[in-house]
């Protein structure tokens, strides 16, 4: 069994949008207790890689190919051991599921959630390869058409997926971003 209900999520918006395969480099932002890692590792099989993030301690998998490291994605020292672990070739997949800790203030509440999307879109732009995908959950609120928009910008294409599983839960929906556009030698990086 899964570690967390949300592991349901991924495995939905990956069979909706086919982001994992085998083989991939996949970073999951917010990654504690584990439910996003164990589907992506059953995903990337033995020649992947995949790589979590999160505030809190998780446990250690039995897969081989996870990696985990404890930090704050909004603090650079966290974003440099991330790129250290993911490495030269970069990351096939982006995945975020962060959420901030919820105050009941819909408002602060949205725009905590879209600072920590934000986030993950500026990782996503250090780390994805061209053709990579990225997936972020964001609560709904003022700030989502602009924050798409500007996920738009350098990607194919963006989709907004409320998976089954996560329907009755909140105001969240998850951006499906396919297809980086964006080299890094265009960035000048
Ligand atoms: N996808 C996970 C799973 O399947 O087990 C569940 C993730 S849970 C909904 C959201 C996570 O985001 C929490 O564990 C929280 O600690 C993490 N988070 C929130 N803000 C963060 C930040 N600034 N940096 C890293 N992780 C953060």
């Amino acid at each position: 069994g899964y570690r967390a209900r949300s592991a349901y999520k991924l495995k939905q918006l990956d069979e909706e949008a086919d982001l994992l395969a085998s083989g991939d480099t996949v970073v999951d932002l917010g990654a504690a207790p584990g439910g996003w890692l164990q589907v992506a590792a059953e995903e990337v099989g033995e020649g992947g890689t995949v790589v979590g993030v999160d505030l809190q301690r998780i446990e250690a998998l039995d897969e081989a190919d996870v990696e985990t490291i404890r930090g704050d994605m909004t603090e650079e020292r966290t974003r440099h051991y991330l790129r250290e672990a993911v490495g030269e070739r970069g990351a096939d997949v982006v995945a975020s599921d962060m959420a901030p800790n919820m105050t009941g203030e819909y408002s602060l509440d949205h725009a905590r959630s879209v600072h920590l999307a934000r986030q993950a879109l500026d990782t996503a732009d250090e780390l994805l390869a061209t053709g990579g995908d990225f997936v972020v959950k964001v609560f709904q609120g003022e700030d989502l058409d602009a924050f798409r928009d500007d996920v738009a910008a350098s990607f194919q294409y963006v989709r907004t997926v409320s998976p089954p599983a996560s329907r009755d839960a909140s105001s969240e929906v998850y951006l499906v971003a396919k297809g980086y556009t964006t080299s890094p030698v265009a960035k000048g990086d």
